[in-house]
């Protein structure tokens, strides 16, 4: 069984709606969810959106391989109705793989750990919520210590804890 972090964030119609489905559909699919972290309003960071993101970060232990673990993240996208036409453009959903256990891939299509976990906040503030004692496997960092988790940044905001529940 594998430890992963998954990211998932939206910036179009129903944010928390997404969010919540996105995190039923992965415990239908042989994730177990283990901890979700609060909610957080972020501003887009090269993304021009309509709205604010709501960002969460979910801890889930999973028997899927990372790439069979990728495909479904892109399914559960495109059934929120996720249109891909240009970079940064605003989204119905947008799930990616933070950590999948201490392994480091780097192939067509899927690297892990996610390649820009490390600089940006509103990963990393709800990433560190959840599991404190995290270590970036590829940079051999401790997650707490990488200079992207600015704390009290005040792009990043907490704005409701204990929002999902089985
Ligand atoms: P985007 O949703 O725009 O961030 O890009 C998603 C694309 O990035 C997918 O088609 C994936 O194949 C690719 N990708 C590579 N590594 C990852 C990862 N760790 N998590 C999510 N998507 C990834």
């Amino acid at each position: 069984m594998a430890e992963v972090y998954l990211g998932l964030g939206s910036n179009l119609g129903d944010r928390r709606a997404h969010l919540r489905y996105a995190l039923d559909r992965l415990s239908q699919a042989q994730c177990q969810i283990v901890k979700v972290s609060s909610l957080y309003e972020t501003e887009p960071v090269d993304s021009p959106g309509p709205e604010r993101y709501l960002n969460a970060v979910a801890h889930v232990e999973t028997q899927l391989s990372p790439r069979d673990l990728m495909s479904l993240l892109l399914a559960i996208e495109a059934e929120r109705g996720r249109v891909r036409q240009t970079r940064n453009e605003a989204r119905t959903l947008d799930l990616d793989i933070l950590l999948y256990g201490a392994e480091v891939i780097e192939e067509d299509g899927l690297t892990v750990p996610h390649p820009r976990l490390h600089e940006r906040a509103f990963v990393l503030i709800p990433l560190l919520e959840v599991s404190p004692d995290l270590r970036h496997p590829a940079l051999a960092t401790p997650i707490n210590k990488l200079p992207g988790q600015a704390s009290g940044d005040s792009t990043v905001n907490q704005i409701e804890q204990n929002w999902w529940r089985p």
